[in-house]
């Protein structure tokens, strides 16, 4: 059986505008991903969807005074459009603030406290009299006691960074109303017995050693002091009901409900699509089929430990292959804040300088290895060096050659030029960037694919094609054919990064290379050209500047005061 590839997105949380750091760190690799296991023809499906309950989206909505599920719906059609945008594609892309997803996390649910998975345990909780109701941590506010500021969170002190525990802070107060009689009550509350599934991940995790090293090595970390039951229920208003009689008017914990919106969108999407009925274990239940989940760091844990427990013990599919996490992306060196004002909106951002330069840059700054910056300088030099490099190369070459053989290069050009010691470079490329991709090193695979566009623009420049004509016009041909062989192999290995460029310099080929013949090329199967140009090749369009420079004036607006 060939290999299938089941991709999937952190749900993005309906909760605020994702900003490049969400994007480079893992839309845009998923993205590409998914792109380049097309073009090598292997099947792959990309999968995410809204995540749209807990506290943090409840206090929002109360904030701006609307609903929750109005809420969530704002944030829901704001992300679609904002991936739009940036040519991120999913096969599918869901909410779970719906019916079928809310069905499928009480199968879940139902399974793995059947097994006896799921246990109660008595909890003390703060209670506000006033409210009539318990207070989740990020309901109440009180003074911390690690350093005494006095407007400390219920999870965490924004003056000295504690992480606090709500029912030690001194003086708490009720975020809704204010009230400073808080009581402690016991409240009971469900937990998914993770004590118990320790053999059985540790098992599974044993042949996880091929993860990335900063992956593998926090879920270790993790195990050394055991596995710790976590509780799956709070009481809230907003969310899946839990669905056992004593837990009336309790709700399921967003950790528990969330991943599992990987398997009900996926569900949904077989619904919709009109698939077979064997599609969803031909996906998630295939030994062939690769599960690979695109996260950030700070959700590791989730993804490596708890929901592979999940899946584990449900056997509902099987676990994940490969947890590619990114580390972090500033901006100018610093966190992204909306509150502080450290931000960049990244859909104004696209409008103005458009797909090509963001998707090149955010490409040149995936965060893989360490923690990576977004800066504007930088954004500039890296857009304006591409120009120089790969958009001048292709725009001198192909309007030299629109000028000097305006009826077409002949056929002795390209057989020369397609020889053997060529093709050896453009094959060594191409599969060096096909294991990076592979390997999910998505800067080091951008650094090739540049590198390449250099080595033909460096040849071109070498071969002195503006001097040779008029001495030694075969040459000239052949350094152009070269050429030809080069623009059309940027246009086919550029297409996972920057597909509307890529489509752009595919119109060079109109009628010679289609997307077959592209994915061929990005197969590393450089022949195809050979045969493309067996009858020479006259230029189908008038060449056009391409990848124009990014001005200082443009970025202006965005460059953010020095605070
Ligand atoms: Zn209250
Ligand atoms: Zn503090």
């Amino acid at each position: 059986m060939t290999k299938k590839f089941l991709v999937t997105s952190a749900l993005p949380y309906a909760n605020g505008p994702l900003h490049f750091g969400h994007l480079a760190g893992v839309y845009l690799p998923a993205d590409i991903f998914c792109r380049h296991k097309k073009h090598l023809h292997q099947k792959v499906m990309h999968i995410s969807g809204s995540d749209e309950h807990g506290v943090a989206i409840m206090l929002s909505a109360e904030k701006a005074g609307i609903g929750y599920q109005q809420y969530v719906d704002k944030w829901n059609a704001s992300h679609r459009e904002l991936f739009a945008k940036y040519g991120i594609e999913f096969d599918f892309f869901g909410r779970t603030s719906s019916d079928y997803h809310k069905k499928e996390v009480l199968r879940w649910f139902n399974d793995l406290n059947s097994k006896g998975y799921i246990g109660k345990k008595l909890e003390k909780q703060l209670y506000c009299s006033s409210c009539s109701k318990f207070l989740p941590d990020r309901y109440v506010e009180g003074t911390c006691y690690a350093c005494g500021y006095k407007d400390a969170r219920g999870d965490e002190c924004p003056n000295c960074g504690e992480w606090i525990e709500s029912l030690r802070l001194t003086d708490p107060r009720c975020k809704i109303c204010s009230n400073t009689r808080i009581e402690t009550r016991e409240s009971e509350h469900w937990y998914l017995l993770l004590s118990k599934l320790e053999s059985l991940f540790k098992s599974w995790f044993a042949s996880k050693k091929h993860w990335k090293p900063h992956v593998w090595a926090y879920t270790n970390a993790l195990l050394e002091n055991g596995m710790v039951d976590r509780a799956i229920t709070r009481d809230l208003t907003w969310g899946i009901d839990v669905p056992i009689e004593e837990a009336k008017g309790k709700k399921l914990y967003v950790w528990f409900d969330a991943p599992i919106g990987y398997v009900s969108n996926t569900i949904e999407h077989f619904r919709a699509s009109g698939a077979k009925d064997d599609a969803f274990k031909d996906w998630w239940k295939n030994p062939d089929t690769e599960i690979i989940h695109f996260i950030g760091k700070d959700n590791i844990i989730f993804h490596a430990l708890i929901w592979p427990c999940m899946m584990l013990s449900t056997g509902f599919t099987n676990p994940p292959d490969d947890v590619p996490a990114s580390h972090f992306v500033n901006l100018e060196g610093r966190q992204f804040s909306k509150s502080a004002g450290w931000y960049v909106d990244s859909e104004q951002a696209i409008d103005v300088f458009g797909q090509d330069a963001l998707r090149a840059y955010l490409c040149s700054i995936i965060p893989e290895t360490g923690d990576s910056s977004f800066s504007w300088d930088h954004f500039i030099s890296f857009n304006n060096e591409l120009g120089n490099k790969i958009g001048n190369f292709v725009n001198r070459s192909s309007s030299f050659l629109a000028k000097h053989w305006p009826d077409g290069l002949p056929a002795e050009a390209f057989a020369k030029a397609a020889s053997a010691e060529n093709f050896g470079v453009f094959k060594k490329s191409i599969a060096e960037l096909t294991s990076a991709l592979d390997a999910f090193q998505f800067q080091r695979a951008t650094s090739l694919l540049i590198r390449f566009g250099e080595i033909a623009n460096e040849t071109f420049h070498a071969r002195e094609p503006w001097k040779t004509i008029k001495n030694d016009k075969p040459h000239a041909e052949e350094t152009i054919a070269l050429s030809v062989f080069s623009i059309a192999t940027i246009a086919a290995l550029f297409r996972p990064f920057m597909p509307k460029f890529s489509k752009q310099l595919s119109t060079y080929f109109t009628g010679y290379l289609d997307g077959a013949g592209l994915d061929a090329l990005y197969q590393g199967r450089v022949e195809v050209m050979v045969d493309a140009f067996r009858g020479g090749f006259r230029l189908p369009v008038t060449p056009s500047p391409l990848l124009p420079r990014i001005e200082e004036a443009g970025v202006a607006g965005f460059r953010l005061g020095k605070t």
